[in-house]
């Protein structure tokens, strides 16, 4: 009995089609770095089949106009090397000048925030830019304001919602329509020993609000979606983060809003990402 490491490259744009496609296929844990997705899955699902899966993927890209160019190798590990190789992967990081996310087996740092993250099958370790710019401007955007409320739609593993609790937030909701990301969330807001989190399955229509932050690192056809319901339940004055937009899609996800009744304030770059602030 063992497992198969997986190294995947693809290009920026299918990174989460790619996540949510290994999700698809039974992966057991992912951890995303900058370069490359590491997916882990039992010998059990036969390595032909496995790699035959990622190979006929790249046409589904091709076929929704996404960017397929996509490489992998893998590794077996054997049952007793399973822990040690997964712990070697998942390394701690420092994102921005206060917080440190790190997994559960890993030594807190001293002087900083410490998030602690057990990913199982939720997107969200601090090491994907989105969820890095998310961490540093919730600070910011926070500094000196009202902190009452707080929502994070599209949780994953609970982070942003994690950090919101940790940074002043008196009430915190996370949301995700992935049962996965419901039980990775509900765990580490244990992990950090915060008891006021509430985390449901379901959309931004699970939750009643209005909220004096919302975040929401989405991809922009969601956001652009969820837009209507967002909107109301963003407090006057409130700010909403939307991150996940890949450069050139903010203007679509900002008039989305807009038309909902949000006012633009802000826009942030990180390599290929945007993310954008709004008020109401
Ligand atoms: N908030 C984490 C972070 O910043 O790292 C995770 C963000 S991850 C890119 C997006 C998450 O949104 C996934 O866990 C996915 O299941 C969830 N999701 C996708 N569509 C959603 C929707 N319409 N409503 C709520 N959650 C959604």
């Amino acid at each position: 009995m063992g497992y198969y490491e997986f190294t995947v490259k693809t290009a920026d744009e299918s990174r989460d089609a790619l996540m949510q496609r290994t999700s698809a296929a039974g992966c057991l844990g992912m951890i995303e770095n900058e370069k490359d997705i590491i997916a882990y899955f039992r010998d059990t699902q036969g390595i032909n089949e496995l790699a035959e899966n990622l190979n006929s993927f790249k046409t589904i890209l091709r076929e929704s106009g996404l960017d397929s160019t996509l490489s992998f190798e893998y590794v077996f590990i054997s049952e007793r090397d399973w822990n040690e190789s997964w712990k070697k992967k998942f390394k701690p990081i420092d994102v921005g000048d206060i917080f440190s996310v790190l997994p559960p087996w890993e030594e807190k740092k001293s002087g900083r925030i410490n998030l602690v993250i057990d990913p199982g099958m939720a997107f969200g370790t601090g090491h994907h830019e989105t969820t890095k710019t998310c961490l540093m401007l919730i600070e910011k955007l926070s500094s000196g304001k009202k902190k009452e409320s707080f929502l994070d739609v599209g949780t994953g593993t609970g982070i942003l919602a994690i950090a919101a609790s940790v940074i002043g937030y008196k009430y915190v909701v996370g949301v995700d329509i992935d049962p996965l990301a419901v039980d990775a969330s509900l765990r580490n807001v244990k992990l950090n020993n915060l008891d006021n989190i509430a985390i449901r399955e379901g959309s931004v229509s699970a939750v009643e609000g209005p909220y004096d932050f919302i975040a929401a690192n989405l991809m922009s056809e969601i956001l652009i979606q969820i837009a209507p319901e967002l909107a109301p339940r963003l407090n006057r004055s409130g700010a909403a983060l939307l991150s996940g937009m890949l450069t050139g899609q903010e203007d679509g996800v900002i008039t989305a809003m807009e038309n909902c009744g949000l006012r633009f304030l802000e826009k942030f770059a990180d390599g290929r990402w945007v993310s954008v602030a709004l008020t109401r």
